[in-house]
């Protein structure tokens, strides 16, 4: 068939109704018609299938499709047929099929029927197939995910290598169209040499996803990147987004404590039973559910144009990763928010796991996290960064799409000799050292390999003493991304020089560089932010005042105890964070959901119309509920208490001491939760006691143990006495 314009727009209309090809789709679909091999390389979305799809359904006989995923082999064969509304013409031949099921996959393509078969690399690789396909009319083979190949790829499959071999058994001259989201420039001379592409045409598109907004920020401890995540989504309420945790475990902790914060989120791991797992999935694209909390098991074949934040709460492990991740938000071409949380100590962290594989994948492995660590501590522009990396060059007009853009770092750092002395260092040894050993070297140290090969020796051994390691590795980086310098994966990562750096060595220019982000000193410093902001958020002493004046005239009405309302710290919360919603009310330690709309409502009027009246800024950093530590304990032990059992045992099955017990019980009776310990007080209390007791709480000021026993103390009544009967007047008066 002659491939026009005209008829490649009637078949694009006929198959799949879409009026317009996107991108270099045309062109492509023309150089394989032409049996050409070929090469693309598009973004995930950027519509590489139809490539092959509609070359397939116009040419004669039968197109192999090598895909890595028996899951997106299904999904793609019920596309193919949903188009073409007969089932004959796509199948999928692999190991999931019957025997029966086979013989029809084969009967169909003898019948001309079917124009796209997809096969896993393993199913090309059996000696019957071969011999099948050998006398079968295919028109090409095509390649999906062609990254696979590749050891420098993060998703290698070994069969992968054997595909070549298999398309020469099967026929000499059977065009190849390979594709691929993520390639950086070693990987795809990895995919033409292997599938041995010779005079081929290669298609790139652009990896730029402008509406992207990138940031990284340094991960403190648990609680502060909880509370910036919250405050982040309580900032785009109601729009979706994808959390991406390392752990099952991690995935399930992140999605209770936002659900504890009213945040629609649900977990999802290949942990979880099938059903749950859909329907996670479903929730999430019926928009029952706003976040998605997940390992890197969710994403594949999602296709959800309107996520509107991608958020690592773990560093991936690869730039490929991340940028496959974070490029699942804003879809539609709208905003997205790809943020991603940063610590050495989950680089460590997964070292650890790389430990028992073999050298050569361990140092790939180190490779392509050394290069996210790059990215996560470069102070340069973040979208510059990435698509060097992809091997496209990018100039920066300072739009602001990412944080270094947005807040460019204060010191800009004239650097021209350090520059200078760094390219030198790399020349003078031989181009044979890694970036560690280059800054080792420049900063005079004498480690193992220094001393080894006489580096030592050098007059500019030592040149830049006077700066630190964090300088150094800033100007290597900056190096590399002037294309100074080069990496060279194929030998470990040494860095060899270019002719852009032997310019520079000859005739250096100005050079401004900033600092490398310095994560472990950011995140102590927010830490510092964070803590003295809640000690330093003022308490309002005329508030809280009138908070007590409050408390004492409702407890009079009702005739209980002041601190039966709310205890004393939950008014100086109160008084410092200005809660005026039931939500915000109920976000007061010691406050629970029923006390905020029992009693909160009068509480909230006096302190909305103080606000009013005062002109006061409630600060918005609103309080981040926490899963309260021992959750589970106070949970046990609220559950034995129902049951009856004595508080003895209470306490040995949770590990706690009596007064540990006591401690517990009186939080969770203080925030409204009741006990009712009657069982045991019966038999543990002296009926006059218990009267006494009950008596002297109705009068008192304060809830305080200590006081009470000093008042009692003539009536010979012991502190486990009062302390049960606290306990109980709490719990029935408060709740
Ligand atoms: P990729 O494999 O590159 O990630 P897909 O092939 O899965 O992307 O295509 C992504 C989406 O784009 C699909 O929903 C597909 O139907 C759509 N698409 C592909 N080509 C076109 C086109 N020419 N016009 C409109 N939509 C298209
Ligand atoms: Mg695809």
């Amino acid at each position: 068939m002659i491939a026009t314009n005209q008829n490649l727009h009637a078949a694009l209309k006929q198959h799949f109704g879409f009026d317009k090809f996107k991108g270099d789709q045309e062109s492509i679909i023309t150089s394989v018609l032409n049996g050409i091999d070929t090469f693309v390389i598009m973004p995930t979305g950027a519509g590489k299938s139809l490539c092959y799809q509609l070359p397939a359904l116009v040419l004669e006989g039968t197109a192999i499709v090598v895909s890595p995923l028996i899951a997106l082999m299904k999904n793609q064969v019920d596309l193919v047929r949903a188009y073409s509304q007969s089932d004959h013409v796509a199948h999928v031949l692999n190991s999931s099929l019957t025997k029966v099921q086979i013989r029809q996959v084969r009967q169909d393509i003898k019948d001309k029927k079917t124009k796209l078969l997809y096969v896993a690399p393993e199913t090309l690789t059996k000696e019957e197939n071969i011999e099948f396909f050998k006398n079968t009319n295919i028109s090409f083979i095509a390649v999906d995910e062609a990254h696979c190949i590749s050891e420098w790829g993060h998703d290698f499959r070994p069969e992968y290598r054997r595909i070549r071999q298999m398309i020469e058994a099967i026929s000499d001259k059977m065009p190849v169209i390979a594709l691929t989201a993520t390639a950086t420039p070693k990987v795809r001379s990895d995919i033409v040499k292997n599938l041995n592409m010779v005079g081929h045409n290669v298609f790139i598109s652009s990896f730029n996803r402008d509406n992207l907004y990138y940031e990284v920020r340094p991960k403190g401890k648990k609680e502060i990147v909880i509370r910036q995540i919250v405050q982040f989504i309580k900032k785009h309420t109601g729009k979706s987004g994808i959390i991406y945790v390392q752990s099952r475990k991690g995935t399930e902790e992140v999605a209770k404590m936002l659900n504890v914060n009213d945040i629609k989120a649900s977990p999802y791991h290949a942990g979880l039973d099938p059903k749950t797992r859909i329907k996670a999935q479903d929730d999430f694209l019926m928009e029952n559910v706003d976040v998605i909390v997940a390992t890197i098991a969710f994403g594949m074949g999602i296709d959800k144009p309107d996520i509107r934040f991608v958020i690592h709460y773990d560093i991936p492990k690869s730039i490929e990763n991340y940028y496959q991740e974070t490029g699942r938000a804003g879809r539609d071409g709208l905003e997205g928010y790809c943020i991603a949380f940063y610590s050495y100590k989950d680089i460590h962290r997964l070292e650890k796991f790389l430990r028992d594989k073999p050298v050569a994948e361990r140092e790939m492995t180190m490779q392509l996290m050394n290069e996210m660590i790059a990215y996560s501590e470069t102070s340069a522009c973040r979208r510059r960064f990435l698509l060097h990396y992809f091997g496209e060059e990018y100039t920066c007009e300072r739009t602001g799409l990412c944080d270094n853009c947005k807040f460019p770092p204060k010191q800009i750092l004239q650097v021209q000799t350090e520059m200078q002395n760094a390219l030198q260092a790399v020349s003078i040894l031989k181009e044979n050292c890694m970036i560690k050993d280059l800054v080792d070297f420049t900063m005079g140290k004498k480690t193992k390999t220094i001393l080894d090969f006489r580096y030592d020796e050098f007059e500019l051994h030592g040149c830049g003493s006077e700066k630190d390691e964090h300088f150094w590795n800033s100007v290597y980086r900056q190096a590399l991304l002037n294309n100074f310098l080069v990496k060279d994966i194929e030998s470990y990562g040494l860095i060899r020089m270019t002719e852009k750096g032997k310019a520079f060595i000859e005739s250096p220019q100005p050079f401004e560089m900033t600092l490398n982000h310095d994560f472990e000193a950011e995140a102590a410093e927010e830490a510092d932010v964070a803590s003295s902001n809640s000690n330093s958020a003022a308490l309002d002493p005329l508030l809280l005042e009138m908070l007590k004046d409050l408390r004492r005239e409702i407890a009079h009405q009702k005739n209980i105890p002041p601190f039966v309302i709310f205890q004393d710290p939950s008014l100086e919360e109160m008084a410092t964070r200005y809660p005026i919603s039931t939500d915000d009310m109920a976000n007061i330690s010691g406050v629970s959901k029923g006390k905020a709309t029992r009693y909160g409502r009068k509480f909230r009027k006096l302190i909305e119309g103080y606000v009013e009246e005062h002109d006061i800024i409630r600060p918005e950093d609103f309080v981040v509920k926490t899963i309260v530590n021992k959750s589970g304990t106070k949970v046990a032990i609220i559950l034995s208490v129902d049951r009856k059992i004595p508080l003895e045992d209470i306490a040995t099955s949770n590990h706690l001491k009596m007064d540990e017990l006591y401690h517990e019980m009186g939080i969770i009776v203080s925030s409204g939760t009741k006990l009712n310990l009657d069982y045991y007080i019966a038999d543990n209390v002296d009926e006059g006691a218990m009267e006494e007791i009950e008596d002297y709480f109705k009068e008192a000021e304060t809830d305080d143990i200590d006081t009470a026993y000093v008042e009692l103390k003539d009536e010979d009544i012991t502190m486990d006495e009062i302390r049960l009967i606290r306990l109980k007047f709490l719990s029935d008066y408060g709740n």
